[in-house]
């Protein structure tokens, strides 16, 4: 971060939401996340009382869009809600924190919702109904794209629009994130127009030919780049991550902080890279950012309301 705390380094981000065109074009889910602590998951057929239930914006997209405006990215994201409760939820939370909405359609379907017990342990089991994210079109994309700088693609919107955003990017030399999660099988040719692929230690594993379980040593993760990527960022929870381009790995840290909810720090990351490198900065000085923003982040609960402003990284 420079001193006047613009987290991208070479050029400052413009940080207004005036602009025709968004510098950070993010491609990706809205959800409603419904949120109940439990003393257990109930087992099957099983019936489980727990405590009242949260209602919070949420959705892979939605928060690395959010992640993003926080640090003054001027970022615009293209989804599907529904025209209900939840739908008006996610917008006024996108709007107030300063995402441009006017590519989220708003479709006849239900906003897609994600179950979430906790339990005391702290484990979450998630259930998505996507609803209206699946009603995201790969023709959706095609309008939004010429001036983004950088965009981000995240999974849990139908592939076929994954796959045209990633094309339609790399034809109009749009840079391109993909963040991989939830991990699925993407076409080669598509991965093999892809500038940067971003997965978690897990969906690395998966993407290697091991299972989600699987340990991946640093020194597998040039394989990733077999699978078309021009760089990956692998990230690895209170480790930091690391950098894979093609000639080598870079290992980022990530500070020592009290850990308070690791919920969305994943999609924090994704934002912060997508910011600082729309603003200019080298792919391992935006992993250094990333890695303090998404830091930053698990030191409050929640995913949207733990990401940080500038003022509040400095
Ligand atoms: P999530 O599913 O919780 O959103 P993820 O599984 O996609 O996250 P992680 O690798 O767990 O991804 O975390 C992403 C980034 O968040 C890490 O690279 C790191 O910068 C930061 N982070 C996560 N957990 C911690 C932690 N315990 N301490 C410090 N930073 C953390």
């Amino acid at each position: 971060m420079d001193d006047a705390g613009n987290v991208g380094g070479a050029a400052p981000f413009r940080g207004t939401l005036a602009g025709v065109t968004a510098q950070v074009l993010v491609v990706g889910s809205a959800n409603a996340d419904l949120v109940v602590a439990a003393d257990r998951r109930p087992a099957g057929g099983e019936t489980v009382l727990g405590g009242d239930t949260e209602i919070l914006p949420g959705g892979k997209g939605a928060n690395t869009a959010v992640a993003a405006a926080r640090l003054g990215a001027d970022v615009a994201l293209l989804g599907a809600v529904g025209d209900d409760a939840h739908g008006s939820l996610l917008l006024d939370s996108l709007r107030k924190s300063g995402v441009r909405t006017d590519l989220v359609r708003v479709v006849p379907r239900p906003t897609g919702l994600a179950f979430i017990t906790v339990t005391p342990d702290g484990e979450n089991s998630i259930l998505v109904s996507p609803g209206a994210n699946r009603a995201l079109r790969p023709e959706d994309v095609t309008s939004a794209l010429p001036g983004a700088e950088v965009m981000v693609v995240s999974m849990e919107i139908p592939l076929a629009t994954v796959e045209h955003a990633v094309n339609t990017a790399a034809a109009a030399g749009t840079r391109t994130i993909l963040n991989l999660s939830p991990v699925a099988s993407v076409p080669e040719p598509t991965l093999a127009v892809v500038d940067l692929l971003l997965v978690n230690q897990h969906e690395a594993a998966w993407l290697l030919g091991g299972s989600e379980d699987t340990a991946v040593r640093t020194s597998e993760l040039p394989g990733l780049l077999d699978l078309g990527p021009r760089g990956a960022v692998v990230t690895s929870g209170a480790r930091g991550a690391v950098v894979v381009e093609a000639d080598g790995l870079t290992e980022v840290p990530s500070p020592s902080v009290d850990v308070v909810d690791t919920t969305g720090a994943g999609d924090a990351f994704a934002g912060a890279l997508a910011t600082a490198l729309s603003g200019g900065a080298a792919l391992t000085d935006a992993v250094e950012q990333a890695v303090r923003v998404a830091a930053f982040s698990v030191t409050r609960r929640g995913a949207q309301p733990s990401y940080p402003t500038v003022a509040e990284l400095r």
